[in-house]
């Protein structure tokens, strides 16, 4: 008997029935690019966000990217991204020709540290692009006021962190432009590839849509070099069925979050740590372990599967070589890739499971 790290299949068939409706909605109306099904999705994932605007996209990447060309972020610029991330948020940036510039984490919260950010900023800096990892919010109110103080813009990589909390309010709308994923294993997620960004901006949100379809408003019309990167109404009509249970099910992760935190306080392991203004959309629930090579391996023989993320932080990736960032220039980012790991968590997990990974990763901490 093994506990997946995450069950999609799971996910799927407990909505089947909706979901499969959904999609031959879509088939019957012989509508299969933007349309309807888009715009509903768009119009409720903003309510949902509490922001003016959403503008749906192909993928979280494309999210980040169209974000920093909307606002003319390109060569010359640079922007701070935490050292602790996927390796996404890294690749929008340099996908524009502007430079990354790493800033540590908190080593509590494993998000960017807002104490660290003044000291990377130089008169090239054009935005902060902080990320809520695991789905556990940045702390965003000294971010947001270093980037009033240095007159910077705020990028929010929200791939993570679908109905996360900041101080009570939402992730949707705080910085200048927040961007989301919908792949398959986000917390609100497609049967495929899909992304959006939310926005309370609307001139901002209006030069995004452009730009995802050709550079056009008008068909043949083509105002800006833009990409073509659009949201499947299939997709659409797949993540509206899953946003009426996104609530649900972030409340079956934050009972089995609860159930880890409890049931592994005296195992000696680094459990998250979460501030008392946070309330996380627990996308991950990421431990910290100096023999965290020999943990995995006994939870793997034991049936339990786990992940790493990240295994090698973006500045130590061969991609990165080109900025000659020395793998100890950032030695919290280092620490963090070779000691976290993550426990199967999601809303198709069982709690008599979550209890088993609780036994057994007491058993293998000792
Ligand atoms: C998933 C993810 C992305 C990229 O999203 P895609 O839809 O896979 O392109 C970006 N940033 C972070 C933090 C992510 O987890």
């Amino acid at each position: 008997m093994t506990i997946p790290f995450l069950d999609l299949g799971a996910a799927y068939h407990e909505l089947k029935t909706e979901i499969d409706t959904a999609i031959h909605r879509v088939l019957d109306s012989g509508w299969y690019i933007l349309g309807l099904e888009v715009e509903a999705f768009e119009a409720e994932w903003a309510n949902y966000c509490s922001a003016n605007h959403s503008v749906s996209l192909a993928n979280g990447l494309d999210a980040l990217i169209l974000a920093l060309r909307a606002l003319d972020i390109g060569p010359g610029d640079e922007v701070i991204v935490p050292s602790n991330t996927y390796i996404a948020t890294w690749l929008a940036v340099t996908a524009v020709g502007a430079r990354p510039v790493p800033v540590e984490p908190d080593p509590t919260s494993h998000n960017i540290d807002p104490t660290r950010i003044a000291a990377a900023i130089t008169p090239r800096t054009r935005a902060l692009l902080p990320v809520h990892l695991y789905g556990q919010p940045a702390d965003l109110d000294p971010i947001l006021l270093v980037a009033r103080q240095h007159n910077l813009l705020v990028i929010e990589d929200a791939a993570q962190a679908h109905g996360a909390r900041y101080k009570g309010r939402r992730i949707g709308a705080h910085g200048d432009v927040v961007c989301w994923s919908f792949y398959p294993g986000k917390n609100l997620g497609a049967l495929g590839d899909g992304g959006a960004v939310t926005t309370n901006n609307s001139d901002l949100a209006d030069r995004i849509r452009v730009l995802s379809n050709y550079g056009s408003r008008i068909k043949y019309v083509n105002e800006l070099k833009g990409v073509n990167s659009r949201l499947d109404p299939i997709q659409a009509a797949v993540l509206r069925t899953k946003l009426v249970h996104l609530d649900a099910w972030t409340n079956r992760r934050r009972v089995i979050a609860a159930a880890y935190n409890e049931g592994l306080k005296d195992s000696g392991l680094i459990l998250p740590h979460v501030p008392d203004w946070a309330d996380p959309a627990w996308h991950l629930y990421v431990i910290r372990s100096s023999d965290r090579d020999g943990l995995q391996k006994r939870l793997n023989a034991a049936g339990i599967s786990t992940l790493i993320h990240y295994p090698i932080p973006p500045h130590m990736q061969d991609a990165y070589a080109d900025l000659g960032i020395a793998p100890n220039d950032m030695p919290l980012a280092r620490q963090l890739a070779s000691d976290v790991l993550s426990l199967p968590i999601g809303p198709q997990l069982p709690l008599t499971d979550a209890d088993r990974v609780i036994n057994l990763v007491s058993l293998a901490a000792q």
